[in-house]
């Protein structure tokens, strides 16, 4: 199975390790249709011993046999984790520990993976509207600056783009509220009429003001019908980026 994209964070300093990361598309795995074929979710309604081969597969291409899933509330909460399972209720999600991978899902929200590999510290974090102005970014860095990590680097995957999210006047007003002017200014655009919002915009803007060095796999969920996009079909599976050390 090829990953979507694929790569290492690489330490500043002589120690530390690299840490491998992996972005997924919708190719490759064994699900049925409305989820072919790589869906990594348990919660979409499919079936749950083909998804668990799923997760296999996209953990061989980290090196790693544990993983734990990122579930996604929408909210800004972290976890900090050091085996294998799911973290409830969270956004984002952190670890120190070795051979643990981290996978966070996604179908048109941002997934992120981040890492600190002279400190040995890791993260993976799914952020939609809701979670640019719920602040789900500066959460996970900061539940990983708690575990000793200091240069952070972060890749974000697969999203959709500001062109095709026309969103409606209640999350703009939600963004207006939760977010900085500056912010929103960036991140929400106002074309004839039709409201849209730049969700990756946002993500890297507020990674910017935590000095964390961030890059992008810059594809669109909705136009590319190789990704998942639950805006497009609905029903649907999840894509997702993984990282381990
Ligand atoms: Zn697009």
């Amino acid at each position: 199975m090829n990953p979507l994209a694929a790569g290492r964070f690489r330490p500043a300093s002589p120690c530390g390790r690299p840490v491998n990361w992996a972005a997924t598309g919708r190719l490759g795995g064994g699900s049925s249709e409305p989820f072919d074929s790589l869906n990594l979710s348990t919660t979409v309604g499919d079936d749950r011993a083909t998804v668990l081969k799923n997760q296999q597969r996209v953990s061989s291409l980290v090196g790693a046999s544990e993983l734990h899933v990122l579930d996604a509330k929408h909210g800004s909460q972290v976890g900090v984790v050091a085996e294998a399972g799911i973290a409830e209720g969270c956004d984002g999600v952190v670890t120190a520990s070795p051979g643990l991978a981290l996978l966070a899902l996604a179908a048109d929200c941002v997934p992120i993976v981040f890492a600190d590999p002279a400190q040995g510290v890791i993260a993976a974090a799914h952020c939609g509207w809701r979670g640019l102005s719920a602040g789900i970014v500066e959460a996970t860095i900061t539940a990983m600056r708690a575990q000793g990590a200091r240069a952070i680097q972060a890749i974000t995957g697969p999203a959709i783009c500001a062109a095709c999210y026309p969103v409606r006047s209640d999350c703009v007003d939600q963004l207006r509220d939760g977010l900085p002017r500056s912010q929103f200014e960036s991140v929400v655009t106002k074309l004839s009429d039709q409201w849209s919002v730049d969700v990756r915009a946002g993500v890297h803007l507020q990674l910017a003001e935590l000095e964390v060095a961030v890059s992008s796999i810059n594809r669109c969920t909705y136009e590319d019908q190789t990704l998942f996009s639950y805006r497009r079909d609905g029903r649907t599976g999840r894509q997702g980026m993984i990282i381990a050390q």
